[in-house]
């Protein structure tokens, strides 16, 4: 990727305030969003343009990243710029009530759609790897996930214990750019978390912003600790320095059965970002580089002992879940084996139901950098849905446990629920805008949201795993959202290969909405967040399910074929 661009040195982040240096706000936003990606205290590797997951980037070299600074510094107000693997590729002339930016990342045709073939384009520079909100420049850091792992963990509390984690252990590994949010999830639900992490500088990591407690020096000083933090019932999370695969081993052998087993280690991708055991982080490193065969045939043989414990100790009691990271099915594909699907995922276990109600990740950043304008906004959803508790819940979570990293931002699920025909996403966006026009939030806000949404994914693996109609894999969902949101006016709209769960395996998208306070801005709110949580509404109706069905009917979404 080249050396630091020496822009970025200098901005180390996004710029704040409210004096822009590009045309209008939204070319702004994105120069803005596209930095606070890169922003040190967000990005996992930023001096390699390494947002997150593995290799996800935001630019695809530092050339490309200055080219793309310059282009949205000369970005009129009715032009499109066209970004094409992290590299501006072309600027036409659209209008103003188009995308700013459209973005497309990682995308191969079917035949082609490998990693191989993805690795060869990317050594030659023509490619780069976006996984979701790197390359869309909609990442916040690990502040971005904590919701929907909190939301995940509360779901699993409701259905196997009929309550919520106390005194309960779950184990996992990962402590990087999503990973990194488990532990304090497991916590907020007032459960107990160990985590397997081989790289010590991303346990520092966590432990610095407080998403983590503790770092134990063995396996049996974490294990004595979380076994005596459970039996008191109170929340804690304790990190070791080992590979998962040896920990959960370990488990087995010791019949430690924890009460929940899952796993956010970067499986997708079996050379740049799971670690293979029998090697430190440096040693591994350095077989990546000089022998990519061998590492890659280490690794997956470490992914199927990893799935092997899972297995064992679901066998002896665990509840245990893949989360979103592919490691089933890279064993069943690269390790023939046939058990490895015999563990769910966590989409149709605790997910699935919120999508059809078109419910989602919202989140979004506070442009002028103050932290008072995300707490303004934070006053103002809990004032709009005052019925919502466990969204109250978390805000007041968020505020205590939450520190910001880079902009300001918040997340939180809101869905379709119409009042008086606006949606719950559209009726928080709007009022988010009047609140810019009326001066009481001081620069605009930027409304995006994960590529994991309602209807914005294909990804057979996780988001569409097990759908009733077995339309799994049918990507045309995606592609009409992206099309969709273009339709709709928002301000950039991306389309993703590949993603958490790796090339090949998924397509999706992502969009932004920038909220000036103008009535322009309030046009384009309204109809991309109805729209876009629509699609989700409709996809999940199309396919059979009640609950969309039944969202349709209470909210007056078209499905034009549900009677015939
Ligand atoms: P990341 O690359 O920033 O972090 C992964 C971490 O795992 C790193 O710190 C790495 O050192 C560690 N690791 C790798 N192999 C290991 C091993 N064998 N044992 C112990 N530690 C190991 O990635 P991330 O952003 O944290 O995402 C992790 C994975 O989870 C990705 O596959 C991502 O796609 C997936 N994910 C899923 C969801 C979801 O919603 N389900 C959300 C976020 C991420």
């Amino acid at each position: 990727v080249g050396e630091p661009s020496e822009q970025w040195r200098v901005y180390q982040g996004a710029p704040t305030g409210t004096d822009i240096e590009c045309e209008g706000w939204r070319q702004e936003a994105a120069l803005r969003m596209l930095n606070n990606n890169l922003d040190p205290d967000v990005a996992e590797k930023p001096e390699a343009l390494v947002v997150y997951g593995g290799t996800g980037r935001a630019a695809r070299s530092w050339e490309a990243y200055d080219a793309i600074l310059d282009e949205l510094r000369e970005l009129g107000d009715e032009e499109t710029l066209l970004v094409q693997s992290g590299k501006p590729v072309g600027r036409f002339p659209t209008h103003e009530r188009a995308p700013r930016v459209l973005i497309a990342n990682s995308n191969l045709v079917g035949k082609w759609d490998n990693w191989e073939r993805f690795h060869e384009l990317e050594a030659e520079g023509k490619i780069m790897y976006g996984q979701m909100t790197a390359g869309s420049w909609a990442y916040i850091g690990t502040q971005g996930i904590v919701q929907g792992t909190y939301e995940t963990l509360a779901e699993l509390g409701r259905q196997e214990y009929e309550g919520d984690l106390e005194g309960r252990i779950v184990v996992t590994g990962g402590l990087g750019g999503m990973s990194g949010a488990q532990p304090l999830a497991v916590t907020m639900n007032r459960g107990v978390c160990i985590v397997a992490e081989v790289d010590a500088r991303r346990i520092e990591r966590r432990l610095e912003t407080d998403y983590l407690m503790e770092r134990a020096e063995s396996l049996d000083e974490a294990l004595d600790a979380a076994t005596a933090a459970a039996e008191a019932a109170e929340p804690y999370s304790v990190a070791v320095e080992t590979n998962v695969a040896d920990m959960l081993e370990t488990m087995v052998e010791r019949d430690f059965v924890p009460d929940v087993v899952t796993d956010q280690t970067s499986a997708h991708d079996e050379l740049e970002g799971y670690y293979p055991s029998g090697y430190t982080v440096d040693e591994a490193d350095e077989l990546r580089a000089s022998d990519p065969e061998r590492y890659r045939e280490a690794s997956l043989e470490t992914m199927e002992r990893h799935v092997d414990a899972v297995l064992e100790l679901q066998e002896r009691g665990a509840v245990a879940f893949e989360y979103g990271n592919n490691l089933r099915g890279q064993v069943e594909e690269h390790c023939d084996h046939e058990n490895a699907f015999d563990f769910p995922g966590f989409v149709p276990a605790y997910i699935r139901p919120m999508f059809c109600r078109g419910r989602g990740p919202f989140r979004w950043a506070a442009l002028s950098g103050d932290p008072a304008d995300i707490h303004r906004t934070d006053e103002a959803v809990t004032e709009l849905f005052p019925e919502n508790d466990s969204l109250t819940r978390w805000i007041e979570l968020a505020q205590e446990h939450v520190s910001f990293q880079g902009l300001p931002s918040r997340v939180c699920w809101l869905g379709y629920e119409t009042e008086n025909g606006v949606t719950e996403r559209a009726r928080f966006a709007l009022r988010i805008n009047e609140l810019v026009a009326e001066g009481e939030i001081t620069a605009p806000v930027v409304v995006t949201r994960d590529h994991l949404d309602a209807g914005s994914v294909a990804s057979p693996h996780r988001e569409t795993e097990a759908m009733r109609d077995g339309t799994d894999a049918v990507a045309d969902w995606p592609i009409l959202n992206a099309l969709l949101n273009c339709a709709a006016g928002a301000d950039i709209v991306s389309v993703h290969d590949g993603g958490g769960v790796g090339i090949g395996n998924a397509l999706h998208t992502n969009n932004h909405v920038v909220l000036d306070g103008t009535e322009l801005a309030a046009e384009k709110a309204r109809r991309v967040f109805t729209t876009d949580p629509g699609m989700g509404v409709v996809r999940h109706a199309d396919a059979g399910y009640e609950d969309a069905l039944d969202e349709a009917d209470r909210s007056d979404v078209a499905v034009p074929m549900r009677d015939r």
